[in-house]
């Protein structure tokens, strides 16, 4: 199905003869039938940006099972973080002939030229959890609410170094860490976090010792726990030969691992030098189970199976000529256009709530993190 306006074109001539045939005394399995038929057969190309990450895993066999119940088929790919990969896969997809493409990028500026190719086709596209940025050729975005994101990760710090409600303690010395530079996600994450923490910065009871406050200093390409060890290490060579760091704001559960382990390395983690709160993202097996041995301070859980969800019925709705279901015409502009937006909620875990959100949910087996 090459085409898609050819098929639903086919589709379209193939209602009217039934209706025909209907209207001429034929059986018919009535009004329901037609509805289905614009998506029936249909192939969805999903581009997934790498298996590194558990959370990306979690997502791409979301999305299929999700698509396949709806009676879809499916094609998946990883490009491995890398954005060239990432576009010759999506490349192969479009000539291949899916229908729709749903596609969380690498690098959300390297996809304009394969884009257009998709629009050629007639084949509409989802950004799926971060948004492509600079081109017109893309439909929908399904995505959590990214700037609350970091304000959990933010309101977690200031909460637990006691400096809520107008509270003189301090100073705390923070550091701060943000994701990959090429992924819109960045600035939301950080600003989130930011706009509760600069207020504390500008009084003195937070204070950055390593002076690295914008953004351009703190990314973390391509969200590298082993780049993010490296800077944390250079970090507390340089800047804290004499004091301690009390906390550290990290984007991602992966970068936060590497920060761990360079503390640890460090000699933090006893009774006389703690470790600092860390704050993390996605609710990562491994990241789980350090907040449960009181390493970890913090994620933020996003029910990735409820993302999935969100794609695959904004791609139903596409290929059967409806409206996807949207709830924020407004935040997201990708420089080219605002990109109606589905948004689910992220929600902070720590060691008191981890068994109710993440177990019971079903998202983590308990057996996982014994
Ligand atoms: C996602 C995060 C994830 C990060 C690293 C971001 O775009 O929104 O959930 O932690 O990428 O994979």
């Amino acid at each position: 199905m090459r085409n898609r306006r050819a098929a639903l074109a086919a589709v379209a001539t193939a209602a009217s003869l039934a209706l025909t045939l209907t209207a001429c005394g034929q059986n018919s399995e009535g009004g329901g039938e037609e509805d289905k038929k614009g998506s029936e057969g249909a192939t969805i190309g999903i581009s997934m940006p790498t298996k590194s990450s558990e959370r990306w895993i979690a997502d791409g066999n979301n999305v299929v099972t999700d698509l396949k119940s709806k009676g879809y088929k499916t094609k998946l790919v990883y490009g491995e973080d890398d954005p060239d990969q990432q576009v010759s896969q999506i490349e192969n997809l479009i000539t291949q002939g899916v229908d729709a493409l749903i596609v969380a990028a690498i690098d959300n500026k390297s996809m304009n030229n394969v884009l257009q190719q998709a629009k050629d086709a007639d084949i509409p596209v989802i950004s799926y959890d971060r948004l492509i940025l600079g081109t017109e050729n893309v439909g929908y975005y399904a995505s959590f609410d990214n700037e609350k994101v970091g304000e959990l990760q933010g309101t977690y710090i200031v909460e637990k170094l006691g400096l809520k409600d107008g509270s003189k303690k301090g100073p705390f010395n923070i550091e701060l860490f943000a994701g990959s530079n090429d992924d819109n996600n960045t600035r939301y994450f950080f600003q989130g976090a930011m706009n509760v923490l600069q207020p504390y910065i500008d009084k003195k009871q937070l204070v950055v010792k390593s002076k690295q406050t914008e953004l351009n200093q703190v990314t973390t390409l391509r969200w590298d726990g082993g780049t993010a060890q490296k800077r944390m290490e250079d970090i507390l060579t340089s800047a804290y030969r004499s004091d301690r760091v009390d906390a550290v704001l990290s984007p991602y559960d992966g970068i936060s691992i590497g920060i761990l382990s360079s503390l640890k390395s460090d000699g933090y983690g006893s009774a006389s030098k703690p470790l600092p709160v860390v704050t993390g993202q996605d609710a990562e097996v491994a990241s789980v189970k350090s907040i449960i041995a009181a390493e970890q301070s913090m994620t933020v859980y996003k029910d990735t199976r409820e993302l999935a969800k969100v794609a695959s019925n904004m791609v139903d709705a596409l290929l059967n000529d409806k409206k996807p279901e949207t709830n924020d015409t407004k935040t997201y502009d990708n420089g080219a256009k605002v990109v109606p937006a589905f948004l689910l909620e992220p929600v902070a875990v720590d060691k008191e709530n981890y068994q109710k959100v993440v177990v019971d949910s079903g998202y983590i087996k308990q057996s996982d993190l014994d």
